[in-house]
């Protein structure tokens, strides 16, 4: 039986639709080139040691796209400070990070802050899921696809 429709795959489970494959417990530890910064640790998205294209290894045959979702910090290469979320718009992989919405990593008190996380980190979750199946962003609406790099988005 293949994957359903979303399924969750904690790291060190079972990938569904294979007999016994799992993503490592310590996929990011073990499989991801890493850097320190003056934040903490951060795990790069892009290129061959990134996690768009390990993940490509334990994405489930029968499957879309998957995505790595994360309280780790990211970064999409070595050009960049950090970055929300990467999403390949044609290999069906991606990544996001809730990190840098938890109001505690930005030393702010806040009685609700998982509430706070949840409905801002979604959003841009959401926005990678949407490249992941191949959406740009949108220039001309105010929507879920708004790019946030510069004016012109
Ligand atoms: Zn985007």
């Amino acid at each position: 039986m293949g994957a359903r429709s979303v399924d969750v795959i904690k790291a060190g489970g079972k990938i569904p639709g294979s007999s016994n494959r799992k993503v490592p417990k310590d996929f990011l530890a073990s499989e991801i080139e890493s850097r320190w910064s003056i934040t903490g640790k951060q795990y790069r998205t892009c290129g061959e040691n990134g996690i768009l294209a390990q993940l490509k290894k334990y994405r489930p045959d029968d499957s879309y796209a998957m995505l790595c979702i994360t309280m780790k910090d990211l970064y999409p290469g070595p050009r960049w400070a950090f970055c929300f979320g990467w999403a390949s718009f044609n290999a069906g992989v991606g990544a996001f990070s809730f990190l840098r919405y938890d109001p505690s990593w930005l030393g702010i008190e806040d009685p609700n802050s998982e509430k706070t996380m949840l409905s801002m980190g979604c959003h841009i979750m959401c926005h990678e899921i949407g490249h992941q199946f191949g959406l740009q962003h949108c220039i001309y609406y105010e929507c879920l696809m708004n790019g946030v790099n510069g004016a012109d988005e």
